[in-house]
Formats: C-alpha cells, structure tokens, sequence
C-alpha cells in the first residue's frame, strides 16, 4: 500500500462553539477530509475521535491546536465514533502523549478492535477472512477478485493500533456535567459499535459516520471476530442502520457534525431524505430481480458500474447485499443457490 504522498489542507473552524478540524484524506473513496470535533462544557475538553495515523496528518491536528493555544494535554475526554481507521488513528498517540485522558468506545468498538490488533488471534482472523473470500465468492464476485480484496482487508487490520480503553459504553449512557449532559447512542449500521455523541443542552450530535451531508455511508458487515456474532445477529444489518436513524431523529438534534462532508442544520429532513434513498435503492433493488434471479455482484455491477476498484466493489457488494437481505427479512424476494453461486429474485 502506499501512504501517502499529497498536501495536507487543512482548516479548522468554530461552529457554534465546537471547533471542527477538517484535515484532508489521501482517499478514493469519494471523501475529501477527516473531521476531528473538539468542544468544552465547564471547563472540560472533548475531542470526538482520532482521525489518521499518517506522519502528515498527525502534524497538521497538532499544529492547529497549538493555534488554538491548546495542547493534548488539555484534553479531558477522547470519545470514539467507530473503529474504522480514519477515526482511532492517533488514539494511541494522544493517550502516550497525555496518560489522564479518558478514552471512550462503545463495548463492540472495542471487541472489535482487540480480536483484530492481538497477534493471538492471526489464525481466526484468517480463518474469518477465508470464510468471508468465500461467502463473497458465493455472491458473484470471481476468485481471484476475492483474493485481491481480501489481501488487502486482512493485511489493514495490521495498522490498528490496540490501546485499552479507560471506559466502555453501553447504549443510553451518559456523563453529567453542571450544564449539561452527554448522551451516547448506539447506532449500529456503518459499523457495528458505532456511537453517535449527544450533547444535550445544545442539541449538538456528533454523528461519526452515521449521518453525512451528501451521501449515504456504506452499510454492511464485513469481517467479525466470533463472540460478537454469538452475542449479536447483525445478518439483517440494513434494518438496525434505519432504526439507529430514527433513534437520532427522536432526540431532535439542532446540528449534526458529521465526521465528513458538511454540517447539517436541518437534522430531521436529512435523515427522512436518507430514508427515503433506502427505499428508493430498495425498490430499484427488487424491480431488477422482478423475472430473472440475480447475483448480489450483478446487481451492485448493474447498479453502480463495472469498473470500480477493489474496495469499492467490496463496499458496493456489501451495500447491495443490505437491501437484498432486508428484502428476504421482508419475503419480498427469495434467495437460490445454482452451480454454487446465490442468486436473489422477487417472489411472485
Ligand atoms: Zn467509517
């Protein structure tokens, strides 16, 4: 893999009390930038997640808070959304950097991250993505197709970095402050132990991944260390990503910081327009397969194109197989499996 050469732009701008550092990502994947949130409720300071672990970034987020004549170890709280690589970049170094932080994830976050950074685990995790190749294959995808991706995957999981957090959260917790309260919500669906951050006397939600301004961020399960799908059947992972957004549109947020794209101000018609490109893609989805049965690869080829990359025909694939499985759930389609191969069709 290379990493990186590219200029690091960066910008760091105060909404509404919250400063936003918005660093730049070396990415095809339709993401210009990384957001990292930092704000202060009665003289305590949180920073939502831990952007990229690459030399360039790293200096650009700690040069800007030096501009912000703040240093790491004025920090009290680091709260992470999800485990994705652009979020716990620097955990590890910011907690070396400043040991009194408190460092926070939610319960699969964790898990998740453990299994795979532990050198312990190496024959399960190939064993996972071996299971994973497989299934995928299974799905339309070639074989030597698979193997690239899956390359590619497994070797990612290398460049986490384990650091034990101070506390883990469950659903509906909260940390109470004189003025006001944090709330973190479990909002499964882009990641399994995703959180959203819920500052409540101002109605600011830190959204992670959760809820951007222009897309729809990829729904879909990928690999999974073995106790989480024993605790956990996260198969119909499209159903729990639509409920996360309607737990978010109770609490009525006034602003949405998402951790791409732009800031959102009108929270609640953007989670109805996300709704609403579900059911869109839902109903496409299922008028494709209405007479003749369809791989999952086909239909994201279809759908999407043939000619993406390796990781965004995985990331397709796994967007795809949401809708498909949520539509099984439905038993508005059903699956067949030919010549070892599945295919999905409308039932009549
Ligand atoms: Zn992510």
């Amino acid at each position: 893999m290379i990493l990186f050469t590219y200029k690091t732009n960066s910008e760091v701008s105060e909404i509404n009390g919250v400063y936003r550092f918005q660093i730049d990502f070396p990415s095809s994947f339709g993401l210009k930038f990384v957001c990292m949130y930092l704000f202060n409720i009665d003289n305590t300071h949180i920073l939502i997640d831990a952007g990229l672990n690459i030399p360039d970034w790293k200096k650009t987020f700690f040069s800007e808070l030096q501009k912000l004549n703040l240093s790491i170890k004025d920090i009290d709280y680091l709260i992470i959304t999800h485990e994705h690589p652009d979020h716990i970049g620097l955990m590890k170094e910011i907690k070396h950097k400043n040991p009194n932080i408190q460092l926070l994830m939610h319960e699969i976050t964790h898990d998740v991250i453990k299994w795979m950074t532990d050198p312990k685990n190496d024959d399960e995790i190939k064993k996972s993505a071996d299971e994973l190749t497989a299934r995928t294959i299974k799905y339309g995808i070639t074989e030597e197709m698979a193997k690239n991706i899956f390359g590619f995957s497994t070797s990612m999981h290398r460049m986490i970095p384990y650091i034990k957090p101070d506390r883990i959260l469950n659903d509906n917790d909260e940390i109470t402050f004189d003025s006001t309260k944090l709330k973190f919500i479990w909002t499964p669906g882009h990641s399994l132990g995703h959180i959203c951050v819920f500052e409540e006397s101002n109605r600011h939600l830190f959204a992670g991944d959760h809820i951007l301004s222009r897309i729809t961020p990829n729904i879909g399960t990928s690999m999974m260390n073995p106790s989480i799908e024993k605790k956990f059947d996260f198969t119909n992972i499209l159903d729990y990503y639509l409920k996360s957004l309607d737990k978010i549109d109770e609490l009525n947020p006034k602003i949405i910081f998402p951790a791409h794209q732009e800031v959102i101000y009108d929270p609640h018609q953007r989670i109805l327009e996300m709704k609403k490109h579900h059911d869109t893609r839902l109903s496409e989805v299922s008028k494709m397969i209405e007479n003749k049965p369809l791989t999952p690869y086909r239909i994201s080829q279809i759908h999407f194109g043939e000619d993406l990359d390796g990781m965004n025909t995985l990331l397709a694939l796994s967007e795809i197989l949401s809708h498909l499985i949520y539509l099984e759930n439905q038993n508005k389609i059903k699956r067949i499996e030919k010549n070892e191969k599945i295919y999905f069709i409308k039932e009549t």
